[in-house]
């Protein structure tokens, strides 16, 4: 796959877009919003929002840590088992998996923001360019993998983690996929 810069189009303001394709659709929660969010979790011991999420983040776990102000613990959290943390805090549809499964719906109350307070994490990493782990040692196997997509993107760091090599190949002149070229509004 060429490590093409983005293309200049692709950064282009769009019009009716806010400030072009890259523009955040939601703001973010503010520090107190965090706070406020964080400590009406329940920290249900059978978290039923775990068992709804597809990639089984530990969710009271890493709420709890917001709840502290523990930003890089809850990152920790987060993309130890899911790597695309930060996208899936954006493009999940979390009102029928994690939100839609929170407690809080069975008292009419407005269920946590999971999916906003994994934001708060996951760019508190992406912000300082910070994973919680790294390469592991090689096994000196090599891998390759088609498709560049989220399914790609996440396979090949599980491998990097386990210590294999791998190259990623992809038909498009980025990595990404639908992450890159396809998330609607
Ligand atoms: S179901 Fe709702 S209240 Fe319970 S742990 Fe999950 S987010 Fe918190």
């Amino acid at each position: 796959m060429a490590q093409n810069p983005l293309p200049a189009a692709a950064l282009r303001p769009v019009p009716g877009h806010r400030n072009g394709p890259f523009a955040e659709l939601a703001p973010a929660l503010d520090a107190s919003e965090v706070r406020l969010e964080a400590n009406r979790c329940l920290y249900c011991f059978d978290a039923p929002c775990t068992r709804a999420c597809p990639t089984g983040i530990d969710v009271p776990a890493f709420i709890q840590k917001l709840a502290t102000g523990n930003r890089r613990g809850a990152a920790r959290v987060i993309l130890s088992a899911n790597v695309l943390g930060a996208s899936c805090a954006r493009v999940c549809p979390t009102e029928v998996l994690c939100e839609g499964a929170c407690v809080h719906n069975l008292d009419q109350k407005r269920p946590i923001p999971i999916g906003r307070l994994q934001r708060t994490a996951t760019d508190w990493a992406l912000e300082r360019n910070w994973l919680p782990f790294g390469p592991g040692a090689s096994t000196g196997k090599r891998v390759a993998i088609v498709g560049a997509g989220p399914a790609g993107l996440a396979c090949a760091a599980e491998l990097r983690r386990l210590g294999d090599a791998v190259t990623l190949y992809d038909a498009r002149e980025w990595p990404g996929g639908l992450g890159t070229f396809g998330i609607a509004e």
